[in-house]
């Protein structure tokens, strides 16, 4: 199996958990790390309004709403939180939040974290691409998976039964808040946005968690055998990997995929009237993208460096990206 030569020490840069970056963490966490503190937050967040000029609520006010019952103890604390996540309006007589502590509350909404929500293995009227089986979509620990329980789905060399869920075909981070308000065919249309939204990112060069410069290279397999491999046990040969400098965030994806983000191959769809867009309120056409990004044929050309083409054909014409060993496309041919 061929690599690149990134090592551990240069995906983590300089910043690996215990360099600034680990330390400057900590010390808002202990900033924060205060129930009084949140509340102080909370209650001057729902006192905002979006289309205020004005949105300094007064200590009266942040007072009234966090209940406590010591003012000397309150304010103690919300002078704790001045400066990083709180700024006093001296001019207008009040606390706003800062950006970093509006999205911190964001967090905390979208419950990362917070709730312990949990999806049991549900039908969605999706088969199974590889074996025609009915596929599941099902969610715990924050992950949305997309799941055939009859074959391997991404994994058939592997032992899929040891998996949770068996059989995984995708799994994307999904916030908790967003899970009751999509139906189960929806919320794999959405887990789709979601996953191609971060994809998206990494492939572009940034963390989609962390905002850092993101590593990418090839993985590939040359004696494949893609109904269950005994070398990658992957249901793919060749994969795109995606690794964070600074937070270790990692992704990997086939290149059928990466392809879809490219403008040339956009437009070529779009030439022969298929929209790549995908909405999550938009079931049926998320399905049909899904399939053509499978039709999508991916080749080795060249293993030092690695190049891998990747060919869209549609009414006997045919699009080909080639990619280079870091997982730019550096050609476009038609
Ligand atoms: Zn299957
Ligand atoms: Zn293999
Ligand atoms: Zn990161």
């Amino acid at each position: 199996m061929s690599n690149t030569d990134t090592t551990e020490s240069q995906r983590k840069g300089s910043h690996g958990s215990h360099g600034p970056i680990g330390r400057h963490a900590i010390e808002a966490f202990a900033l924060l790390g205060h129930k009084t503190r949140l509340e102080i937050l909370l209650a001057i967040w729902k006192a905002h309004d979006l289309r205020a000029d004005d949105n300094a609520v007064a200590f009266s006010q942040i007072r009234k709403r966090v209940e406590h019952d010591d003012p000397g103890n309150l304010r103690y604390h919300l002078e704790q939180l001045d400066g990083q996540f709180v700024r006093q309006q001296a001019d207008r007589g009040g606390y706003e939040l800062r950006v970093p502590a509006q999205q911190l509350i964001q967090t905390v909404i979208a419950g990362a974290g917070v709730h312990d929500e949990y999806l049991e293995p549900t039908d969605i009227d999706q088969q199974c691409p590889f074996c025609g089986a009915q596929t599941v979509m099902s969610y715990r620990e924050g992950i949305l998976f997309w799941a055939c329980h009859e074959c391997g789905g991404m994994t058939p060399g592997q032992d899929f039964a040891s998996f949770d869920p068996p059989g995984p075909l995708t799994a994307h981070p999904f916030d908790p808040a967003g899970l009751d308000e999509w139906t189960p065919d929806e919320l794999r249309a959405a887990s789709t946005v979601v996953g191609r939204r971060r994809l998206r990112s990494a492939f572009d060069g940034v963390c989609p968690n962390c905002s850092s410069p993101v590593d990418s290279w090839f993985d590939w397999c040359p004696d494949h055998n893609s109904d269950g491999c005994d070398d990658c046990g992957l249901r793919f040969g060749t994969t795109a990997h995606f690794r964070c400098r600074t937070c270790d965030h990692h992704d990997g994806s086939t290149p059928k995929h990466l392809a879809l983000f490219h403008p040339a191959v956009v437009s070529f769809y779009d030439n022969h009237g298929i929209s790549t867009r995908v909405r999550a309120d938009d079931f049926e056409h998320a399905r049909r993208i899904y399939s053509l990004m499978l039709s999508h044929q991916v080749t080795v050309v060249e293993d030092d460096p690695i190049r891998v083409t990747v060919t869209a054909s549609q009414d006997d014409e045919m699009i080909r990206l080639t990619f280079d060993e870091t997982v730019r496309v550096v050609d476009v041919c038609r």
